[in-house]
């Protein structure tokens, strides 16, 4: 097989040889008739020397080029070669190769799914009309060098697309080089979200601090004018100071547990823990603000331990403000159902931590939203109660970290239920 190819592929490349050697050919060729001419070389001796002359530049240079082509190649040019056929085909993102001329020899699955038009042979900027990407092909073919354009795709949804067109010099099997052109394109959406997402937390971030900020330095400059001398004012004045500033110390105090939890989320915590008494402990914390809003807890917990992979500081922090929410906002149900069960699941048993209120509930085009940074129901009602807007995300995070989740029901006006599941430690063991 190897030998059938090696012989084809030689037989193939002569008229190769035969052009390169073409120049040293000629001289022989004039040398022996000047020799026959005016030598006396015989003219069979120099036809001998012509056709040994001609036989030498025909065998192939050397091995190296001899094997490698094969039967497929055999008077192909290297882009057209299905190694390269190959590589372009099992590229990860869209990947279009072109001749020199801007013709399409080769593109995978994910370029025909981005331009339906592309076609072999013909020229791509038939299909991909785009003007970003025709400028940055025109200008890798005049100046052979690499070119990147960023452009948005709104076909069939809006993405924010990169196209990175690279000229490229394939080697010939004879050493020589040709020149063709690889258009890569990478999808950055998801790297755009992330960002619009940071921008929109710093903006957000931003907003709720500046609140209080300015009510802050609002009610120094009236205590240091018109209420200098006003006992009562300043009484009042200082009780709203007072508030703001806790607000902002809430607000660092969550953005700075967020952060902590984030930069964790891969470190699963391995210190076991029974959570029975954490959520004694919280119950008992939230007991005054209970009382303030003439709420019961009902409290329904096993008696024996409840241990779980975890860590105390952050299941506290989880515990605290699932019941708290339900304090806050299902204030008007009268009552607040905490409860700690092990109930089977598919895969075994899970530990689940819930906290029912009967209050308003959630309306149920709210509730995806809910985890989200600074996302509140009514801005108005959370800020009014001390709340940040980052509690539930906070929650999720840490919960996403013991790697559990988080379920939220509620039937609108009937209050609801947010329940934070975790893995048990036979469950854990197996992960
Ligand atoms: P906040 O600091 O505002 O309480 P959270 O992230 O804890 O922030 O909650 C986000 C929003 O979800 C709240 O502003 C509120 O509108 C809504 N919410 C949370 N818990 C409940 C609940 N038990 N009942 C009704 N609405 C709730």
């Amino acid at each position: 097989m190897t030998t059938n190819s090696t012989t084809s592929s030689s037989f193939a490349a002569w008229p190769d040889r035969l052009r390169r050697s073409a120049i040293v050919l000629m001289a022989v060729m004039l040398g022996l008739s000047a020799s026959v001419m005016f030598g006396g070389l015989s003219l069979q001796h120099a036809g001998l020397i012509f056709i040994c002359v001609l036989g030498a530049a025909l065998v192939p240079w050397s091995l190296h080029h001899a094997v490698p082509v094969t039967d497929d190649q055999a008077g192909m040019r290297p882009a057209e070669a299905p190694v390269v056929q190959a590589l372009v085909g099992g590229m990860p993102e869209a990947a279009v190769l072109l001749d020199r001329a801007g013709r399409v020899l080769h593109f995978n699955v994910a370029a025909a799914q981005l331009a339906p038009a592309l076609r072999k042979n013909e020229l791509a900027l038939f299909a991909l009309r785009t003007p970003e990407i025709i400028t940055a092909l025109r200008q890798a073919i005049a100046t052979r060098e690499s070119q990147r354009a960023t452009y948005v795709d709104r076909v069939p949804i809006e993405r924010w697309m990169e196209v990175i067109v690279t000229p490229l010099l394939l080697p010939t099997a004879f050493g020589g080089t040709e020149y063709c052109i690889l258009m890569t394109f990478h999808d950055q959406t998801p790297l755009r979200r992330v960002e619009e997402m940071r921008a929109d937390f710093v903006a957000n971030a931003s907003h709720e601090l500046r609140t209080p900020l300015a009510a802050l330095s609002g009610f120094i400059d009236t205590l240091q004018g018109p209420a200098r001398d006003d006992v009562r004012a300043r009484e009042r004045f200082l009780g709203i100071m007072h508030a703001q500033a806790t607000r902002m110390a809430r607000l660092i105090d969550d953005l700075l547990s967020l952060s902590r939890v984030e930069l964790s989320a891969h470190v699963r915590p391995d210190t076991l823990v029974d959570i029975v008494p954490l959520v004694h402990q919280v119950i008992d914390g939230l007991e005054p603000l209970a009382s303030e809003r003439q709420v019961t807890i009902e409290a329904e917990f096993p008696n024996t331990a409840v241990t779980i992979a975890g860590d105390t500081e952050e299941l506290l922090r989880l515990f605290e403000n699932l019941i708290e929410n339900g304090l806050k906002y299902g204030a008007s149900g009268g009552r607040v159902a905490v409860s700690l069960t092990e109930p089977s699941t598919n895969d075994g048993s899970e530990i689940r931590f819930a906290v029912r209120d009967f209050g308003p509930g959630i309306a149920p085009e709210h509730l995806p939203r809910l985890t989200e940074r600074f996302y509140r129901v009514d801005v108005g009602d959370s800020r009014a109660q001390g709340g940040t807007g980052l509690g539930l995300s906070l929650v999720k995070h840490i919960v996403q970290r013991h790697r559990g989740r988080l379920l939220i029901e509620s039937v609108f006006g009937h209050g609801a239920t947010f329940t934070a599941c975790f893995p048990t430690l036979k469950g854990a063991a197996k992960e």
